[in-house]
């Protein structure tokens, strides 16, 4: 496999495709079949420690090992809340760089936090270590970019997530991942190539990868616009996030700078037209900040600027109770505010959910975790 460049992680299995895969056990000098029982272990028994696999040769399992499977995540610090349904775990990769993900689980009979509904399981999950974008009121935006992240970097997120629910350490059973947020830290469409490269191994059935559904997958973005025609064209029916946070121009260039490229109106066109050519319907995501967004007027000219076709089929608002930063000047809206708010957007016809807050002691979406781990 290729020399470990600095910054950048080793390759692993998780990186190469079905083909690539046979390629690099035949190169390694194992006969091809391997490849697929590789997979098996990885994928389907979830394991990434070749030192149990029976089925291989015990000679070539430090082979495999060393040439297929470096380890990339250190689990630093696992944090749990809400009944231990919610599960936060800080990561640590082979060049120190800090990145987090989260496991919600909901519906779990007798755990009153876990929330009502069918019993199901979402990973939150990293696409960078760091992020560029800047927005000011968000914990990753402050501390910068420091580098993308490999595909297998961010798959390996999942196979821990799958891992931990199917050994039945989250309470309510053995379980499985049902769906996958790229809400952690980065921006997903600024790296593009290793996303596309994990969805294709999410949803590639077994034992080439975990089979899950691309509905189940919401790819979320600041609006980086060419990216999203580009995530239009793909085929693959994910569901998008859009983070809005402010109807106009003149708020919006303040709460997330990248809107002095692609502005709201242009970010809108191009959430619409992915809605036309995948038929899914678009998430907006909207963090309620006290007195700087959370106007009636603000609601209003929400409604405006999504108003598609004569209406709002296409899309589905979700507020997000902003959760305030160290030492930021925002914070989140009052009760009534959020509550009228989203009247507003009711009586104009408008789906809208306010998020819950699963996670919040534990300093649940945002990066929080991973800065004050780097602070301190
Ligand atoms: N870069 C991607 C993913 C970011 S994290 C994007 O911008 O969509 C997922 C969501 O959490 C985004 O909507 C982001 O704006 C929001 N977010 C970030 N910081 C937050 C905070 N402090 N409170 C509430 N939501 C926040």
């Amino acid at each position: 496999m290729a020399p470990t460049r600095r910054g950048k992680a080793p390759q692993h299995w998780l990186d190469l495709t079905e083909a690539e895969r046979r390629d690099a056990v035949v190169a390694l000098g194992l006969p091809r079949f391997r490849a697929d029982q590789i997979s098996r272990h990885v994928f389907e028994g979830l394991d990434l420690d070749p030192a149990g696999w029976t089925d291989l040769p015990a000679e070539d399992r430090q082979r495999v090992a060393e040439a297929f499977l470096p380890r990339l995540l250190t689990d630093v610090r696992p944090l749990s809340c809400d009944g231990g349904t919610t599960l936060k775990t800080l990561w640590r990769l082979h060049d120190g760089s800090l990145i987090e993900s989260v496991l919600m689980r909901y519906g779990v009979p007798g755990i009153r936090a876990s929330g009502n509904g069918r019993n199901r399981a979402t990973l939150c999950i990293s696409s960078q270590a760091g992020c560029g974008m800047a927005c000011p009121f968000c914990a990753t935006g402050q501390g910068g970019l420091q580098r993308n992240l490999s595909a297998a970097e961010i798959l390996a997120q999942v196979l821990a997530g799958a891992r931990t629910l199917a050994d039945g350490q989250i309470p309510g059973g053995p379980g499985r991942i049902n769906n996958i947020v790229f809400m952690g830290m980065g921006e997903p469409l600024a790296n593009y190539k290793a996303i596309m490269a994990t969805v294709r191994t999410l949803t590639a059935p077994g034992p080439h990868g975990l089979g899950i559904s691309a509905r189940g997958i919401t790819v979320s973005t600041v609006g980086l616009v060419p990216r999203i025609d580009q995530l239009a064209t793909e085929g693959l029916p994910v569901t998008l996030a859009v983070s809005l946070h402010a109807p106009d121009d003149e708020l919006r260039d303040e709460l997330c700078p990248i809107n002095t490229r692609w502005n709201v109106a242009e970010l809108i066109d191009a959430a619409h037209a992915y809605f036309v050519a995948t038929k899914r319907r678009v998430s907006i995501e909207y963090a309620l900040i006290r007195d700087v967004n959370d106007q009636p007027e603000r609601a209003a000219m929400l409604a405006d600027v999504l108003r598609r076709d004569g209406g709002y089929g296409w899309v589905h608002v979700n507020l997000i109770p902003l959760n305030p930063t160290p030492g930021s000047k925002w914070t989140a809206s009052r009760r009534d505010d959020e509550r009228a708010f989203v009247r507003v957007l009711e009586r104009r016809g408008v789906a809208v959910t306010v998020r819950d807050t699963r996670g919040r002691e534990i300093d649940g979406a945002c990066g929080q975790l991973a800065a004050s781990q780097a602070a301190g």
